[in-house]
């Protein structure tokens, strides 16, 4: 079993993260200080930590997300975009992540007059000042950025255009989130069929709080690429007694297509989508070979990072560093990034990065077996 220090070290790619679900609790209080927000629950770190966690973890969706009035409530000034996005990328390459695509809704940032561009643009500024400070610790990262869209607005295809605008500046692509039930993909078809038409990238959220409908619709009328959640798609999958496995349609269609899951266990169990680590549907998954990857969603709320997300699946799964390598070149292959950046990172960083770990691993292995034959 890897030890946390040696799943830190390993390389990891992220696709699935929230710019507003992953500030620092002192951040959160720094900042509601200097710009003038008042409602925040406590101005104590430890305890606005616990108050986050406390309040996403009560199994639903929309409950989950309603604690993100607090960290959108800071995030309304040019500046605090500009830290926030700095720490983040500091963030996940201190917890060794090479690769990650971080996204957020620029419209939830406009109540103090910023416009879509002056967000989008405040979030690429902080990602540029936070991968310089990471690459100067000799922690280097690749940071892109995914522009969301939120269900319950209207705003869809203003925000896909305000993508597209950004995209030579390191927005990789587009998605829609926020509360899936009574939001399906299909309200969206003016944006998808905008981004599509300029061969740009799409991912949804779908098939987390909502089931095989809202999959269906996002892979095959809205053109998604890659599948939010997608722990659904699991209602499609018979396992019989015997232990045989048969597929339905649209989970064959998932997997012969290799349609990437952006999977976030913890975040599961916080919503309510998966009952326990252990029981999520991950591992089902991960053995029938879909391309499942794994993500963070809200390191915040949640109270994860990437590696204690490995770490609880090595703990429930047993999985090793050869399956958290596969999770991470399946991640790589997934990533909205060009096709060379991708290919330069999984054969310089994550390949020759596990194969070091895994020689280390063997030495210590020999050492013991040598001192216990001794
Ligand atoms: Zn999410």
């Amino acid at each position: 079993m890897p030890s946390l220090d040696t799943i830190r070290q390993a390389p990891k790619a992220l696709l699935h993260d929230h710019l507003d679900g992953g500030l620092r609790p002192a951040t959160v209080i720094d900042l509601a200080a200097e710009f003038g927000y008042h409602d925040l629950p406590t101005t104590d770190v430890e305890e606005l930590a616990v108050w986050f966690r406390r309040g996403a973890d009560r199994k639903s969706l929309e409950l989950y997300l309603e604690t993100f009035s607090h960290t959108v409530g800071v995030l309304q000034e040019r500046d605090a975009i500009i830290r926030v996005a700095a720490e983040c990328a500091e963030d996940l390459a201190a917890d060794g992540v090479s690769y990650a695509e971080v996204r957020y809704a620029p419209e939830l940032s406009t109540e103090r007059g910023l416009t879509l561009d002056e967000v989008v643009q405040a979030n690429l500024e902080g990602f540029r000042i936070g991968k310089e400070r990471a690459a100067a610790a000799g922690r280097p990262i690749v940071m892109k950025m995914l522009v969301t869209a939120m269900r319950q607005a209207a705003r869809s295809v203003e925000v896909a255009e305000c993508a597209i605008r950004w995209r030579d500046a390191g927005v990789v692509g587009f998605d829609v989130a926020g509360p899936e039930k009574g939001y399906p993909p299909t309200r969206y078809l003016d944006a998808f069929d905008r981004i599509r038409r300029e061969n740009f990238h799409i991912t949804i959220h779908a098939g987390e709080s909502f089931g095989l409908p809202s999959i269906w619709e996002a892979l095959q009328f809205a053109g998604a690429e890659r599948l939010g959640h997608g722990v659904r798609i699991v209602d499609d999958i018979t396992v019989r007694d015997d232990g045989s496995v048969e597929l339905g349609r649209l989970a064959a269609f998932v997997r012969d297509r290799r349609v990437p899951l952006e999977m976030c266990p913890t975040s599961n169990v916080h919503t309510g989508a998966a009952t326990s680590i252990r029981e999520h549907p991950i591992d089902l998954l991960r053995r029938l070979r879909f391309r499942v990857t794994v993500n963070t969603d809200n390191r915040l709320m949640s109270g994860v990072s990437m590696s204690s997300e490995f770490a609880a699946l090595d703990a429930a799964f047993g999985i090793g560093l050869g399956e958290m390598e596969w999770l991470t070149i399946n991640a790589m292959k997934s990533a909205f990034a060009p096709f060379d950046e991708r290919l330069r990172l999984i054969n310089e960083v994550v390949k020759p990065g596990y194969a070091r770990l895994r020689a280390a691993e063997s030495r210590v292995v020999t050492n013991v077996a040598g001192a216990a034959g001794a």
